[in-house]
């Protein structure tokens, strides 16, 4: 199916004609084709997002309230064919699409329905000054929101539902190697009758479409998810621009476990948090770490629970692996299992491509375990964003601490104990923007989203999104 670009209510071709194959990693066939928008589609765009403003950011907050709460309504309502399309563009089961992606992309939208009606300014009464100060929270503008292929309409949404809630009016563009489920958002904006022109979805490949969004002098703030290399050419181009700018970034992200942990427990959940979605989520947790007294019988029981998972076709009911997200990928990911190997990394399973019968083109990759000896491996230093972890023993809770650490990343981490001091402990040292204790991905939406170091500049979620997507203006009356 061709996609097409939704502006201003309506569906159009790119401009410059330009098209960019769309390929379904379940078999590595080319099943569409998608615009490669140009500065002009962009320009575009923004137009509509500009003349949509004043009405949008007028709209009371109830009204706001009620078409997002629908668009939250016509995901829900759309779950089968969201899902089947989610699946075939990415390449995760179906059944995860089914029971996370998409609920969650709708979750999104009613979340922060609600949460708008609930957000508030603050005042500061100045004593003894006769004086009361307050504080608006006005929205921004017309805002950017540029999102990547593994969570695709989950973080599309993350993005766009609080910006719209704020009140401001948006250019998005989904990542090229995903767009499906973005597309088909227009269509369920429309008939949720969210006004024209205040979403407007923009497709194409980061260096031309992206490049515009983040260089547009009138787009005034950009809110990112992606690698962080991207974050880094986005904050160059945006910041002498005086853009306001949330970067979501990679993570390298630390499992700890510790001998006191609620054993099968922990080996249920850190089989899902090393591979679900093919481990290409940015809060996998792919440098595990086990306290050295269990490490043994650790590594025994893991790699056994491992090798049970099901590599096979997305739309599977018994998958669970499905295809990584495109050939290229599959290729970075081969060659960082390479890597592992000349640095005397011992492949304890997986590590081989996957031939699915019927589907031998696809992009199927074993889960692989990787015993490594020393944290400074580059395996254990670079993102991978595969179904890859290492697991390395450790003596003591500051040896394990140093290496968390030891990442220019600081997303998420995991600790598996029952010790509440050593928790605390942990807890406040761990570079890291988010800790699960004997959790992982349990998300309470209210919360600050987001990592520090090289895995990003500010946070989502809760109020904190929309902070990000207004701008407080203080005005103080003498009385
Ligand atoms: P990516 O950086 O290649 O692309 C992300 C998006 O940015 C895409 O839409 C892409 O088209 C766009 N883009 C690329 N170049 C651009 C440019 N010059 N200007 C503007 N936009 C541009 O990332 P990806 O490969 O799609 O996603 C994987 C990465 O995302 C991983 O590093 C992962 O850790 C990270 N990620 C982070 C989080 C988080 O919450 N921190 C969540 C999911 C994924």
């Amino acid at each position: 199916m061709d996609i097409k670009n939704y502006i201003n209510g309506n569906f159009h071709e790119p401009s410059s004609n330009e098209w960019i194959d769309n390929f379904c990693p379940a078999n590595g066939e080319v099943y569409g084709q998608i615009p490669n928008s140009s500065k002009e589609d962009v320009e575009n765009a923004y137009i509509a997002a500009k003349s949509a403003f004043p009405s949008w950011s007028q709209t009371t907050l109830e009204e706001r309230s009620r078409i997002l709460l629908k668009i939250s309504e016509g995901i829900e309502a759309n779950l089968g064919k969201l899902a089947q399309a989610e699946s075939e563009d990415n390449g995760k089961p179906i059944s995860l699409a089914k029971a996370i992606d998409i609920p969650r992309a709708s979750s999104n939208f009613r979340f922060f329905a609600n949460a708008i009606t609930q957000f508030a300014s603050e005042s500061h009464e100045s004593v003894g000054m006769n004086a009361i100060n307050y504080t608006l929270r006005q929205p921004i503008g017309v805002v950017g929101c540029i999102s990547p292929w593994n969570l695709p309409l989950y973080l599309f949404t993350w993005k766009i539902a609080p910006a719209l809630a704020a009140g401001n009016c948006v250019v998005a563009k989904p990542s090229e190697v995903t767009p499906m489920t973005a597309y088909l958002l227009g269509e369920i904006c429309n008939k949720a009758g969210l006004p024209k022109g205040v979403l407007n979805i923009v497709h194409g490949l980061g260096t031309t479409t992206g490049q515009a969004i983040i260089e547009h002098p009138d787009i005034k703030a950009i809110s990112f998810t992606g690698g962080t290399a991207t974050g880094a050419h986005i904050a160059r181009t945006a910041a002498p621009m005086f853009k306001k700018l949330s970067l979501e970034l990679g993570g390298k992200n630390p499992n700890i476990i510790f001998a006191d942990c609620d054993y099968d427990d922990m080996l249920k959940t850190t089989v899902k948090s090393s591979f679900a979605n093919q481990g290409q989520i940015c809060l996998c947790g792919s440098r595990i770490f086990v306290e050295a007294s269990i490490y043994e019988k650790f590594k025994t029981d893991y790699v056994k629970k491992v090798k049970q998972l099901k590599v096979g076709h997305p739309s599977k009911n018994d998958t669970n692996i499905g295809a990584l997200v495109s050939k290229p990928h599959l290729e970075k990911v081969m060659d960082c299992i390479q890597i592992a190997k000349e640095e005397n990394g011992k492949v304890l399973c997986g590590g081989n491509r996957v031939t699915v019968a019927g589907f031998e083109n696809g992009y199927y990759l074993e889960p692989t375990v990787i015993e490594v000896t020393t944290d400074d491996c580059r395996v254990n230093q670079e993102e991978i964003f595969g179904p890859v972890v290492t697991i390395m023993p450790f003596n003591t809770e500051d040896d394990v601490l140093q290496m968390a650490n030891k990442v220019k990343y600081g997303l998420s981490a995991t600790l598996w104990t029952n010790d509440l001091k050593r928790t605390m402990r942990l807890s406040n040292q761990i570079h890291a923007g988010i800790v699960w204790v004997n959790t992982w991905l349990m998300r309470d939406l209210r919360t600050p989203f987001g990592g520090m170091k090289a895995s990003g500049v500010g946070r989502e979620g809760g109020f904190e999104a929309l902070r990000f997507f207004t701008e407080p203006k203080n005005v103080c009356i003498k009385y």
